[in-house]
């Protein structure tokens, strides 16, 4: 690997980095090191030599388990900083349950973001207390129920045609979409509600995986995937009974995906198929994959987005922290799930996903049941989704006259209209002179 040698050390946060030494911020701890030449040796200010550092994301502990003997020098459950001489062969880039790269420099992996709490209106009060954790338990238990949600089994498109069933006895206008995966075919549940407003109308989307998966076992094992994602299937479809009861101004989108855990395949195929002119009018991405599990001591959720949706991870932690007891992470690095082809084309998308998700030891397996699920959990990041989204798909419309309004001056009037298209027009009419 490197030539030269690397002393590290993990400090809290606040402390203070001498010059010369990188660091690299995860939530509340730093990474401090410092290269130096290769028989740099020694444990002085607590630095300990290694070759290199990497920085790897994983689903659950797939690295782990890949690499059993990788010496890893910080563990923050989803990332991890990897020593790199102790892999044996070079990285596989291309894996799809994890990614290791360069540890950046100087850089914020992990956020906690410290951000104003805004109260809800008496409106954003009423529609969260619509929301039920006994049906969103109902609907993961049925998914669950199933031997298993394979992308091309029969399994998985009982799930998808009950799903679509559901979404359109609430009121949404429904289709299924074909979608290849390897051996077969899936599909992805779409269901629409067509905002109100006249003119450009914004479309949100809410996105999930329906399909599960058993890695060990193979294909016809059991594979509940009551976490991984009964829990952010059923979130949408308890999103979708709470926000089809109000008319908003903007478009809804409900996708439910298959060929997620195969390798994005619904949702890579859904953003390449999307025209020009309709990537354009998505507002906004949200993807829940993982929401029903804690993982450690407290209640948490890591917001993961990108450059182009920071924004929109901002506007989640404000919400969670203004209606939830949530600890919140956030992370712009994204990794693994179907936000990623929504980023990868430009559009804002961002997921939520139970904090330490890595400690999950039990997804992709028989063990991923209802058991291990805290719905108080769901319903607190559920909370935190739907207060974001009200706000998303009813921005309000810049104040506007009810009427043309009007300037006169000598020789001259001036007439401002807003027109259909919301856009402000201005004429001046020229008249006599005072
Ligand atoms: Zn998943």
């Amino acid at each position: 690997m490197s030539t030269g040698s690397v002393r590290w050390g993990s400090v809290p946060v606040g402390t203070e980095v001498p010059t010369g030494r990188h660091w690299v911020r995860f939530g509340g701890e730093l990474l401090v090191w410092e290269t130096g030449p290769p028989s740099s040796t020694g444990r002085e200010d607590g630095l300990v030599p290694a070759a290199g550092l990497l920085l790897v994301t994983q689903v659950g502990d797939a690295f782990r388990q890949d690499h059993p003997d990788a010496v890893v020098l910080l563990d923050h459950g989803r990332h991890l900083v990897v020593e790199a001489g102790s892999l044996r062969g070079a990285p596989d880039q291309a894996h799809t349950c994890w990614r290791a790269e360069t540890l950046p420099e100087d850089a914020v992996v992990v956020d906690r973001p410290r951000v104003a709490t805004r109260a809800p209106t008496r409106r954003d009060t009423e529609l969260l207390a619509g929301l039920s954790v006994a049906s969103w338990e109902q609907d993961v238990r049925a998914l669950a129920a199933v031997r298993t949600r394979l992308s091309s089994g029969a399994g998985f498109m009982t799930a998808a045609t009950s799903a679509a069933a559901t979404l359109e006895a609430l009121g949404f206008t429904v289709r299924t979409d074909p979608v290849q995966v390897p051996g077969g075919v899936s599909a992805t549940v779409v269901a629409d509600r067509v905002g109100s407003r006249t003119g450009a109308r914004r479309v949100v989307l809410i996105t999930a995986h329906l399909d599960s998966i058993n890695i060990a076992g193979g294909p016809t094992a059991v594979a509940p995937g009551a976490d991984d994602n009964a829990s952010g299937a059923a979130g949408i479809l308890e999103l979708g009974r709470v926000l089809v009861g109000v008319t908003w101004q903007h478009d809804l989108r409900l996708l439910l995906f298959g060929g997620e855990e195969q390798g994005l395949f619904g949702s890579r195929q859904y953003v390449a198929a999307l025209p020009l002119a309709e990537r354009s009018r998505i507002r906004a991405v949200l993807n829940l994959d993982m929401i029903g599990r804690r993982n450690g001591p407290s209640r948490g959720v890591l917001l993961e987005g990108g450059p182009a949706s920071a924004h929109l991870v901002d506007d989640l932690a404000a919400a969670a922290t203004s209606v939830t007891g949530l600890q919140v992470s956030t992370s712009l690095s994204p990794f693994a799930s179907d936000h990623v082809p929504f980023l990868e084309a430009g559009i804002p998308a961002v997921l939520a996903i139970e904090d330490s998700d890595s400690s999950n030891h039990d997804i992709h397996s028989d063990r991923d049941v209802v058991a291990h699920i805290e719905p108080g959990l769901a319903l607190e990041i559920l909370r935190m989704c739907l207060a974001t989204l009200l706000r998303w798909l009813d921005s309000r419309p810049r104040p506007r006259p009810a009427g043309p309004v009007v300037a006169r001056a000598p020789g001259r009037l001036d007439v401002f209209v807003v027109g259909s298209d919301s856009a402000m027009h201005h004429q001046v009419l020229k008249g006599p002179a005072g």
